[in-house]
């Protein structure tokens, strides 16, 4: 194979997925309109229906607009060289390979940061302002931004500096203690992500004394959880929208609530939520998740050193000297079809677990008061009611409302 054959085969790659994505989202746009299935006929007023639909069909048309802007952009900067360009301006600074890396990613991350910035400003003050779910202020949102990109520089460039120290070291070996540091980073972050990251961005309290807290209680007696390890976080300070989720394992193991969840949620209907939660938690699908991403990283970094060495890669890029992080960039587009797989399979295993945990819920609890807390949230994020199966097959994590609340009724 010629360099400029690989050259064509990632630009063939950019190509179809974009093409694959926008005609997935046409699909599902085709079905805005369709009417909503009599089982859930009560989850939107009229008037909501219709500030749904314009919800939905606004963020269509924005979402729309950014992909084609930026698979242009991407195509161009495939075309004109722009990686080469970062490369060589990267060399001129520095000969060490480890700074010449930071550099050449850190300009490209920066210089995609500058452009996706505004959008998210637009999405967050202007669409999402419009439909009443900001509530972030600007200082908020900038603060954000820096808390993000601080975190960003410390973690993954000191992460990126580590895996081409052992490329440097080791060779085509570098697989292998990428491959062991990836695991073992994972494993720590599993366990100390909600006491080391989210309290930057967010404040968690234990649950408040009051008829809530006793009735979450009387659940996790129960079923033999224990109500330590129940926070309720301060979601609100963003967005009206609310959510749950579990995280973590063994002595670390957490659900969060968001304070979002229990203003819109009936004490029944809260407890349902938890009870979902806890399903997640007995059905051991963190554990499950973590194990799979784990193998999942092995298997690709596996595949990645067999190309590492290969002039090919960075020749396709137009970039003479090969390099760690030229590789890199040509690997991420060439593995896209291979890792489409996996997140469709990852997402149809995800959907299996969605309906054990509900299924978990509905024998431990009751059906009736998840069925009632999911419609509410759907009706408070002005969720789609109607999406096209194609559409949900590739993209959703959890089944549709709908299947979720004919399993729950079944
Ligand atoms: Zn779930």
């Amino acid at each position: 194979m010629t360099s400029q054959l690989l050259f064509y085969l990632i630009i063939a790659i950019l190509v179809v997925n974009f093409l694959v994505d926008k005609w997935l989202d046409y699909l599902n746009s085709t079905h805005f309109d369709h009417e909503i299935p009599e089982l859930l006929g009560d989850v939107y007023e009229d008037k909501e229906y219709y500030k749904s639909q314009d919800y939905k069909k606004e963020n269509f048309k924005f979402s729309s607009i950014i992909s084609v802007f930026s698979f242009l952009l991407t195509i161009a900067f495939f075309f004109y060289e722009g990686f080469a360009l970062v490369d060589e301006y990267a060399r001129s600074v520095s000969e060490h390979p480890i700074v010449i890396a930071l550099i050449f990613f850190g300009i490209i991350m920066l210089g995609s940061d500058i452009l996706t910035t505004p959008l998210s400003y637009y999405k967050t003050f202007v669409i999402e302002e419009k439909y009443g779910f900001n509530k972030s202020t600007r200082l908020l949102f900038f603060i954000d931004k820096i808390k993000g990109w601080l975190l960003m520089t410390l973690l993954g460039g000191s992460i990126l500096a580590l895996v081409i120290w052992f490329y440097q070291q080791t060779g085509k070996n570098f697989w292998i203690y990428t491959w062991i540091f990836m695991a073992a980073f994972s494993i720590f972050m599993m366990l100390f992500y909600s006491s080391l990251i989210v309290p930057l961005f967010n404040k968690q309290t234990p649950l408040q004394e009051g008829e809530l807290k006793n009735k979450l209680e009387d659940f996790a007696k129960k079923v033999g959880f224990n109500l330590d390890k129940i926070f309720v976080i301060d979601g609100s300070k963003r967005s009206t929208k609310a959510n749950a989720y579990f995280t973590g394992f063994g002595k670390k193991k957490r659900i969060v609530l968001y304070d979002t969840l229990i203003k819109d949620l009936e004490s029944d209907e809260i407890v349902s939520v938890l009870a979902h939660e806890v399903g997640h938690y007995k059905k051991k699908h963190v554990v499950f998740n973590m194990i799979v991403s784990i193998l999942m990283t092995g298997f690709t970094l596996f595949i990645f050193s067999l190309f590492i060495d290969s002039k090919l890669l960075s020749n396709a890029l137009s970039v003479s000297e090969p390099s760690f992080h030229i590789g890199l960039i040509a690997f991420g587009v060439l593995y896209t079809p291979i890792s489409e797989i996996t997140g469709l399979l990852m997402n149809f295993i995800s959907r299996k677990f969605e309906y054990q945990a509900d299924n978990y819920a509905k024998t431990n609890f009751g059906a009736i008061p998840l069925i009632s807390s999911l419609k509410k949230l759907s009706k408070n994020s002005l969720s789609n009611l109607t999406p096209h199966k194609a559409y949900v097959f590739m993209h959703y994590s959890h089944p549709t409302l709908l299947q979720r609340v004919q399993n729950l009724k079944s």
